[in-house]
């Protein structure tokens, strides 16, 4: 990253800054303009066939990818690159790589400016990935997004009383949604089973929350869990109860 410092706050506060100092991860800044070829420091130049901006300049950056390479010679790290043009970051993609029983580290490659000369995207990245269909200044917002999405499924990054098991996209559907005190707002009261304190009824009221919200603004979540077979007969049953797919 040419921004080391936005990580600063990133790493220092909420649910990641608490990983960071219980050494839940670890995470280095390297900086493309410590590895320039000129004595101005400069890491970008105007785009050959020309247009506007300026391209990030290969060299700077496999200068950079060597020195990290050199520094920690026993790791075997995957490279990432953060481009509109990757792949769609995804829960999916998340929990796959906190599988991954190979891979433990990264290299993110933080792009800026109009973007990175190709022949290092072709020549030393493994991957590359998208925060969604829209452009960013910079990588490190996709950076720091998978990140984060990362840490928080690090057993012990969340306090005792938040989990992160019951979160959307965990079980393929969306959250059901959530109340807390005063028990009326704006004259609107908390459903009553929520307070009834009978348990199997709150799960099942949220199951059904959770699969309604889902068809509503989802539905391709939803058809994908029935093309899978994933759901049960309780969540089928409530897919006839609220007529998904027969509109
Ligand atoms: N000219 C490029 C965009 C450059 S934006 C294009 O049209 O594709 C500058 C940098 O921001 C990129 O190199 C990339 O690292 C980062 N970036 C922008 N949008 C992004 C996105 N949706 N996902 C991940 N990274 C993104």
């Amino acid at each position: 990253t040419l921004f080391p410092k936005l990580f600063d706050a990133w790493s220092d506060v909420g649910v990641c800054g608490r990983a960071y100092h219980n050494k839940l991860f670890d995470l280095n800044c390297w900086n493309p303009r410590d590895f320039s070829n000129c004595p101005k420091g400069s890491i970008d130049d105007k785009p050959y066939g020309g247009g506007p901006g300026m391209v990030m300049m290969a060299e700077p950056l496999k200068k950079t990818l060597d020195a990290i390479k050199q520094l920690h010679s026993d790791k075997k790290f995957k490279i990432i690159f953060f481009s509109p043009v990757g792949k769609k970051i995804s829960q999916n993609l998340v929990e796959k790589i906190l599988l991954s029983k190979e891979i433990k580290d990264y290299i993110f490659v933080c792009g800026r400016y109009e973007g990175v000369d190709q022949r290092f995207i072709d020549n030393y990245v493994h991957e590359i990935l998208s925060l969604g269909d829209f452009v960013l200044s910079g990588g490190e917002y996709a950076a720091m997004a998978l990140m984060d999405a990362i840490i928080r499924r690090i057993p012990g990054s969340l306090g005792n009383e938040e989990s992160s098991v019951y979160d959307s996209f965990m079980d393929g559907f969306l959250q059901y949604p959530q109340y807390t005190r005063p028990e009326t707002f704006d004259s609107t009261k908390v459903p009553d089973v929520l307070l009834s304190g009978h348990h199997e009824k709150i799960k099942l009221w949220r199951r059904k929350k959770a699969l309604e919200l889902t068809c509503n603004l989802r539905p391709d979540l939803v058809e994908n869990a029935i093309s899978k077979k994933k759901l049960s007969n309780y969540e089928l049953s409530i897919l006839k109860e609220i007529n998904f797919n027969k509109n």
